[in-house]
């Protein structure tokens, strides 16, 4: 189990996250769902360091790390088991869709460049990219860019993927290549914590969904039990909202 406990973050003297806990277990899907602005990218930027939390900790099983430190070696033991996707795919433009995976194992890790060329070939082809290695991402669809961010993540071999709305920059027609790819790496056994709009996808792919409102987690559970018998009434609304 991944144990997220007590994160808490204010901007300019607002709560955005509030004394937020949040169980993972190994292996699972989680998916976190909520109004635009409940704080749900902020809790995973928190979880990457990109944001600094005003209290809280992350725990993979052998004790908790502060999400309040500077110490680099602190940011580093986070970032090394932690994969993120970023809505806008984040790729170095001048760079093939194989570099792109490849040299983060390279710079982030210390693999050797023929074993990373190797590993990258194998991700970009785990996610349907393998005709497309040389490409660069301008080259490519939004679709295919994201699913390059994702055999980036994967590539790293993180304890825990971290998704935010992976396909909310996406048209229409390209979202269900992506999420079938988050779909089979959940198959795998990967543990993911995905932020998504996308209800279907909660309902049918995870194994817990997280309903957080004003950063706080209102309900969670089985997503048959969320979906179909919410509990509170601020999840029916919210669910209804989202028809
Ligand atoms: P969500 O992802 O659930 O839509 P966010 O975590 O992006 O919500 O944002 C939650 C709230 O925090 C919003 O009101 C947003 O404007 C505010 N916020 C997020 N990041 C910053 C920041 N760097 N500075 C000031 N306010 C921020
Ligand atoms: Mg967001």
């Amino acid at each position: 189990m991944i144990e997220i406990r007590g994160v808490r973050k204010s901007f300019d003297g607002t709560a955005v996250l509030d004394g937020l806990d949040l169980d993972i277990p190994r292996k699972s899907v989680v998916t976190v769902i909520g109004p635009s602005g409940s704080g749900k990218s902020t809790l995973l930027r928190i979880l990457d360091f990109l944001e600094r939390a005003d209290a809280g900790t992350v725990d993979f099983g052998d004790g908790p790390i502060d999400l309040t430190s500077t110490k680099a070696s602190d940011i580093r033991a986070v970032r090394a088991r932690i994969g993120f996707v970023f809505q806008n795919y984040n790729l170095f433009l001048n760079k093939t869709a194989l570099q792109n995976v490849a040299e983060p194992l390279i710079y982030a890790k210390g693999v050797k460049p023929a074993e990373a060329r190797r590993i990258a070939a194998e991700q970009l082809d785990r996610v349907g990219l393998a005709d497309f290695a040389d490409r660069h991402p301008s080259t490519l669809s939004g679709g295919q860019q994201q699913r390059v961010g994702i055999a980036r993540a994967v590539a790293l071999n993180p304890e825990l993927l971290v998704l935010d709305e992976p396909t909310s920059a996406l048209d229409p027609e390209m979202v269900s290549g992506v999420l079938e790819v988050i779909k089979q790496l959940g198959r795998d056994g990967m543990t993911m914590l995905m932020v998504t709009h996308e209800m279907r996808f909660a309902y049918e792919a995870s194994d817990k969904v997280v309903f957080i409102e004003h950063g706080h987690v209102i309900e969670q559970g089985d997503p048959k039990r969320i979906f179909e018998h919410p509990q509170q009434q601020r999840t029916a609304e919210f669910l209804s909202s989202t028809n």
